[in-house]
C-alpha cells in the first residue's frame, strides 16, 4: 500500500477539489493520513432506540425510528417554519425546522423509514424536536455499534456539506477503501510494555467504536502514542544537548558567596532555599551546562537564591546577569541586589530601555572590561550590542513572560553557553512542566520564609462597595497601604483605560483625605517611577493600578489588595496579584470584587482563590478549568500545543507513563540507533521534521 501520508485527500471519492480545499484551510487536513488522524471530540450512545410513547420533554438527546407522515409550513418570510409529524406506531412527535426548509423537504420523503436523533422539548403541551438529525436507516454506518463519534467542524464547512456527519462519511469511505492494514507506528517493545492495542484496531475504534471498552483502548493507545513521541522528542534533544555541550565548571565556592552568606544575609535561609542552592551547586560543578527551572510560590525567596547563584559565578571569575520582564521589576531587583552586594565589593549595573545613551555606553564598556560583575535589566540585555567579558550565569525571572527565542539570545552571549536558571512564580502543574519545560531540570521552593501570615481572601459583590470602603479606611487608619487593581487585558484597549481612569477619579472622591497614585503600562517609565515611588515611600496610601504591578513589586506595608472585575482574570494572575500583599508582618487581605451576575463556573473559580494560598493547587485548578492552551507560558513555550487527542490537564498518568518509557529508551540508546528503535526514529523524524530545533535554545 502506498504511504497514506502522501496521498492527497482530494483523490478520495466523494471529496474532490472543493471539499479538499476546505479541509486544507479549515482543519489543516491534506493527506489520507491527516484525515484518519482527525478524531471525534465526543461520542453519543445511540445504541438505544426509544419508542415515542416513552419520551417526555425532560430527556436529553434521544434516538427514535419511524416515518414522516406529513409536512406543513407556518408563518411568513423570516418567521416561516416547517413542521412534520413523525410516527413510530406508538405515538407521534412534531419535528420543527426554522431554516433549510427546501433542503429538508427534498431530502426526507414521507413514507421512508428514518432514524432520528434529537432533543425532545415540551412546547404548548406537545412534544417537539427542533432540527433533528435524520438518517435513512440504510445509511447508518456500522449498525453493530451504538457509539457515534462527533467531529468538530466550522461554519464554512457546514455550508458545504462538511458537518460532523459529512466528515464521518469521508472517514468511513477512506477506511473502507484502504488497500491493506496501516503500518504500525510504534515499536513492538513499546506496544507490549505499555499494553497497547495495534494501530489498525485503534484507528478503527476511535472513529467507529465496536464497544465502549474498545473505544477506551483506542483512546489510550492514541493518547499514549502522542505523548510518548512528544516526550521522546524532548528527551532526545535534551540528552543530545547535554552530551554535546560542555558547561563551565564552577570549581569552588569562594569569598563572595561566603562573605555574603555569613556577613550580609539578614536572615536564615529556609530549608527549601538551601536545598535548591545545593541542587544548583551540583549542576554548575558537573561540567555540564545547567538548564534549570526554579519554581517557587510568590514570596518564597527566589530572588535571593538567584543572587547566590550569581555569586557562585563571580567566585569563579565569571560575570552574571539577571533579566526581568518589566522595568519596574528590573529596577527593584537592581536596588535590592546592589544594596546587598555593594558592601562586599561587587559592582552591579542596570540596563533597561530607558537607560540614557551616555550611561549605556559606559555600562557596555565596563561590561566588556569586566569591571561590572552583575548586570540586571529588561529585554535590553539581549540586544546584540550587549557583550560581556565572560558571562557564566544567566538568570531569567518570571520566565513565562519571555519567549524561547529570547532565552536563546542570552545563551549566545558567550562561546560556551552560560549556565541558565529560569524562575517562575506562576507554579506550573507537573504535567504541564513536563511538556512545556520538559527539557529543563526542575527545582522547587515549597516553603515560605517563617512568620508570614497567609493572606485572607474574600469575594465581594459590587453592591457592597460602601462596606468595602469602610474597611479600607480602617486599614489606612492603622497605617497600612492599599492596592486597587483594574483589569487591563490589552494595554491598548481604550475602554479598559477609561475604566482605570474612572476608577482613579472615583477613589480620589471617596478618599479625599488620602493621597492616591496610579500606575499603568501606557505611562512613560519616568512617570511610572514617580508614582511607584510615592507608594513605596508611604507618601500615597492608595495605589490604583493595572496588572503592571503583578510581578515582583515589593511594598511590605501594603496589606490590602482589591481586585476589580476579578472574574476577568485568570487564577494564576489573581494569585500573582495577591502575592503583592502579605509581605510584612501584618494580617493582609485580598478582596475579589465581582458583579452579582457571574456564572456558576466563575464563582467556583474565584472560590478556589478564597480557599487556598497554594500556588500549585491554583495552577492545577486553572489548568483543569481552562485547558493548557490558555495557561500562561504555553503560547511562548515553543511547543505547538496542538495535541490531537491527549489532554495535558486530564491525562497526567498516561503522560507520566509515556515519559518514563521514553526516558528509559533514550538513556539506553540516545541516538535511536538500535534496530528495534528504527520505527521510533522514523516516526519522530516525520512528526517533528517541520519544527524548529529548539533543543539549542531553551
Ligand atoms: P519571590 O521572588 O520568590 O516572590 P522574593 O525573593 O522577592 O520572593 O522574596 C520575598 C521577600 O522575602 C523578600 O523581602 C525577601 O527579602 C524575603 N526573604 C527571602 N528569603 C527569606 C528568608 N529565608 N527568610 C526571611 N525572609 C526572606
Ligand atoms: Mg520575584
Amino acid at each position: 500500500m502506498p504511504d497514506i501520508a502522501y496521498i492527497d485527500i482530494k483523490y478520495l471519492p466523494g471529496v474532490g477539489p472543493k471539499k479538499a480545499d476546505l479541509l486544507n484551510k479549515e482543519l489543516g487536513i491534506y493527506s489520507y493520513r491527516d484525515m484518519l488522524y482527525y478524531f471525534p471530540y465526543k461520542y453519543i450512545d445511540r445504541s438505544k432506540t426509544y419508542r415515542i410513547k416513552e419520551i417526555d420533554g425532560n430527556m436529553p438527546y434521544i434516538q427514535l425510528r419511524g416515518r414522516i407522515l406529513a409536512y406543513s409550513t407556518q408563518g411568513e418570510g423570516a418567521r416561516r417554519r416547517l413542521t412534520a409529524t413523525f410516527s413510530d406506531g406508538t405515538g407521534t412527535v412534531e419535528l420543527v425546522w426554522f431554516k433549510g426548509i427546501r433542503f429538508i423537504t427534498d431530502k426526507y420523503k414521507p413514507g421512508n423509514e428514518y432514524t432520528l436523533f434529537g432533543k425532545p422539548t415540551l412546547f404548548n403541551g406537545k412534544i417537539n424536536i427542533a432540527h433533528p438529525e435524520l438518517d435513512h436507516v440504510d445509511d447508518i454506518l456500522d449498525r453493530n455499534t451504538g457509539l457515534q463519534g462527533y467531529y468538530t467542524t466550522t461554519e464554512k464547512m457546514k455550508n458545504n456539506f462538511l458537518n460532523s456527519k459529512g466528515l464521518q462519511k469521508i472517514i468511513y469511505n477512506l477506511w473502507n477503501s484502504l488497500q491493506g492494514p496501516l503500518e504500525e507506528s510504534l515499536s513492538d517493545e513499546v506496544i507490549n510494555r505499555a499494553r497497547l492495542i495495534g494501530i489498525n484496531d485503534a484507528i478503527r475504534n476511535i472513529h467507529f467504536p465496536l464497544s465502549v471498552d474498545k473505544l477506551r483502548l483506542a483512546e489510550f493507545r492514541l493518547k499514549f502514542e502522542e505523548l510518548f513521541y512528544l516526550q521522546l522528542h524532548i528527551l532526545r534533544y535534551t540528552q543530545l544537548r547535554s552530551r554535546k555541550l560542555g558547561g563551565f565548571v564552577f570549581k569552588h565556592i569562594g569569598d563572595y558567596f561566603n562573605s555574603f552568606y555569613h556577613d550580609v544575609l539578614p536572615f536564615e535561609l529556609t530549608e527549601a532555599q538551601k536545598r535548591v542552592i545545593r541542587e544548583i551547586r551540583s549542576d554548575v560543578g558537573s561540567g555540564r551546562q545547567m538548564n534549570r527551572l526554579l519554581q517557587g510560590d510568590v514570596g518564597s525567596g527566589k530572588t535571593l537564591v538567584a543572587l547566590m547563584c550569581m555569586l557562585m559565578a563571580l567566585d569563579n571569575g565569571f560575570q552574571a546577569c539577571l533579566m526581568a520582564p518589566t522595568e519596574i521589576l528590573a529596577t527593584q531587583h537592581y536596588e535590592t541586589i546592589r544594596q546587598l552586594t555593594e558592601p562586599i565589593g561587587i559592582r552591579t549595573g542596570l540596563l533597561t530601555g530607558s537607560t540614557r545613551k551616555k550611561e549605556r555606553e559606559t555600562l557596555l564598556n565596563e561590561l566588556l572590561t569586566g569591571e561590572i560583575h552583575l548586570l540586571i535589566g529588561t529585554h535590553a540585555l539581549i540586544e546584540d550590542t550587549v557583550n560581556f567579558s565572560n558571562l557564566g550565569m544567566v538568570i531569567i525571572d518570571e520566565q513565562h513572560r519571555f519567549g524561547v527565542a529570547q532565552r536563546a539570545k542570552l545563551w549566545k552571549k558567550n562561546k560556551i553557553p552560560p549556565h541558565v536558571l529560569v524562575m517562575t512564580a506562576t507554579p506550573i502543574p507537573r504535567t504541564l512542566a513536563m511538556t512545556v519545560y520538559g527539557d529543563l531540570d526542575v527545582s522547587v521552593i515549597d516553603e515560605l520564609p517563617p512568620g508570614r501570615k497567609p493572606v485572607q481572601t474574600l469575594l465581594q459583590y459590587d453592591n457592597k462597595r460602601s462596606t468595602l470602603y469602610t474597611s479600607l479606611r480602617r486599614q489606612i487608619e492603622l497605617g497600612r497601604q492599599i492596592y486597587i487593581v483594574y483589569p487591563l487585558i490589552q494595554e491598548s484597549e481604550k475602554s479598559d483605560l477609561k475604566n482605570l481612569n474612572d476608577g482613579y477619579n472615583h477613589i480620589r472622591e471617596v478618599f479625599p483625605e488620602y493621597k492616591v497614585c496610579m500606575v499603568h503600562g501606557k505611562m512613560k517609565p519616568a512617570e511610572k517611577d514617580t508614582e511607584m515611588q510615592k507608594f513605596a515611600s508611604g507618601e500615597a496610601q492608595i495605589m490604583v493600578a493595572t496588572t503592571v504591578i503583578e510581578v515582583g513589586v515589593n511594598v511590605p506595608n501594603a496589606s490590602v489588595m482589591v481586585i476589580e472585575n476579578a472574574e476577568r482574570f485568570g487564577l494564576s494572575q489573581l494569585h500573582q496579584l495577591r502575592g503583592r500583599v502579605g509581605r510584612g508582618a501584618d494580617q493582609s487581605y485580598c478582596i475579589l470584587m465581582t458583579s452579582y451576575k457571574i456564572t456558576q463556573d466563575t464563582r467556583k473559580r474565584l472560590e478556589i482563590m478564597a480557599e487556598t494560598n497554594d500556588g500549585f493547587r491554583i495552577s492545577e485548578a486553572d489548568l483543569q478549568m481552562r485547558g493548557p492552551g490558555d495557561m500562561e507560558g504555553t503560547q511562548q513555550s515553543g511547543i505547538a500545543f496542538n495535541l490531537k487527542i491527549a489532554n495535558i490537564a486530564k491525562d497526567g498518568q498516561i503522560l507520566q507513563l509515556a515519559r518514563d518509557m521514553a526516558r528509559e529508551i533514550i538513556e539506553n540508546d540516545p541516538y535511536l540507533e538500535q534496530p528495534q528503535h528504527y520505527i521510533l526514529k522514523k516516526e519522530l523524524n516525520r512528526l517533528f521534521a517541520k519544527q524548529v530545533n529548539w533543543s539549542q535554545i531553551s
